[in-house]
């Protein structure tokens, strides 16, 4: 009798008791809108932005309404607009080229590596190309691209990069916080990411005329004296008038319950590690299975997990899928023509001019990819890893 798997790869944990009674706090005040103080109370949502700040060691942040927001705010407050073009990864979540289109720019795809990070000679060549400025760099799955080398290459091509830290936050290369190397980083607090308030989401900067207009942008009207992690009130004379209202706020509901949480964040990051080494261990020197690589300065938070089966026929990996999930296990693969759930591709988004992107193709037609909620216990990822192994060894 082969063993069967019966948790939910859907089901996450929780919210901590101090975030559930904080929010309870919130409700009974009435007081839910970020700016609705009273006298020099500090709100919990600007609480949240002095810890966030905090914590990846950023002079100041912002909290939104999502990961997605995040990112066009970060490029409507750098200036990138209509027709504008903005490199990106070929392989990431649709709201990365979804925020470049909503700004009226235009995504230049970069080429993916076999270890899931982009390609940094065609990153050189499609900057060369097209002249594109400004970079988004996605930590896609939480792959961390040498940020030695694209820092250098950046400043050697005058690029601005902004970072998508919505599968990095906790995360850091060499030890420092995924999320500085750009001139902004963004996040998402999303249910399926780091720290889980439905929807949400930071941008940090050291730069303060860059914070200032993400401020306006995200809709603080004349109350951006209320920022604690925000630029001094006197910097924003002019941009408070020249900056459009776009609103995007973060409100005291999300905050409470993310404070908490946030707090929390080393300690869940050591538990993803942990069921991620299982699954690692589970797999590494199976024949014909391909594990990232992952450079010893790369401090990751792995709530995910990725493998190849780079000499696999699509119809042998539907197969295997198929046997995986029949003992429980439930894999996405990157594959497929059709987009099903959030494994939708360049190729799938047809508001853009279709790019060639071969190299980026052959990796996810082998590429498959499991979530870690943390309501697995480590004997549940034995338990799995044995699965796969067992199914990779059958196909
Ligand atoms: C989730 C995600 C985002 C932001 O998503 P929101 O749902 O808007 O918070 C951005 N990039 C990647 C790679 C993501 O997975």
């Amino acid at each position: 009798m082969s063993e069967v798997f019966t948790g939910v790869f859907t089901q996450q944990e929780p919210l901590p008791e101090a975030a559930i009674s904080a929010a309870v706090a919130v409700m009974k005040s009435g007081r839910l809108h970020r700016y609705n103080t009273v006298a020099d109370q500090q709100s919990e949502t600007d609480l949240l932005e002095v810890e966030f700040a905090r914590s990846v060691d950023a002079k100041y942040c912002l909290s939104v309404a999502s990961g997605g927001y995040a990112l066009s705010c970060a490029l409507r407050a750098i200036g990138v607009g209509n027709g504008d073009l903005v490199l990106t990864n070929a392989f990431t979540l649709a709201p990365v080229p979804g925020s470049i289109a909503a700004v009226g720019a235009v995504p230049v795809f970069v080429e993916t590596t076999e270890d899931l990070v982009i390609d940094l000679d065609d990153l050189r060549l499609k900057a060369e190309q097209t002249g594109s400025k400004v970079l988004m760099l996605s930590h896609m799955r939480g792959h961390i691209v040498d940020m030695d080398a694209i820092q250098v290459l950046c400043c050697d091509l005058g690029i601005t990069m902004i970072e998508d830290c919505a599968h990095t936050m906790g995360a850091s290369w060499k030890g420092k916080p995924s999320g500085r190397f750009g001139l902004i980083g963004c996040y998402s607090t999303q249910t399926y990411k780091h720290i889980n308030s439905g929807e949400g989401g930071f941008l940090v900067t050291d730069k303060a005329e860059v914070m200032a207009r993400a401020v306006m942008l995200s809709g603080s009207y004349m109350f951006y004296g209320k920022h604690s992690a925000g630029p001094e009130p006197e910097l924003y004379k002019d941009i408070s008038l020249d900056t459009p209202n776009n609103s995007g706020r973060m409100d005291n509901l999300r905050a409470a319950i993310l404070r908490p949480q946030l707090a929390n964040l080393r300690a869940q990051a050591e538990a993803w590690n942990a069921r991620y080494r299982i699954l690692e261990g589970a797999l590494r020197d199976v024949d014909g299975v391909h594990l990232p690589y992952r450079p010893q300065a790369e401090g990751y938070v792995a709530s995910s997990f990725q493998f190849r089966l780079p000499d696999w026929s699509d119809t042998s990996i539907l197969d295997f899928m198929d046997r995986c999930l029949k003992r429980g296990v439930e894999l996405k693969w990157f594959g497929r023509d059709e987009p099903v759930g959030y494994t939708s591709r360049h190729d799938s988004w047809r508001y853009l001019e279709r790019q060639q992107m071969p190299q980026t193709d052959a990796v996810l037609s082998t590429l498959l990819d499991m979530r870690i909620p943390l309501t697995f216990s480590l004997e549940d990822c034995e338990l799995i890893g044995r699965i796969l192994k067992e199914e990779v060894a059958a196909g």
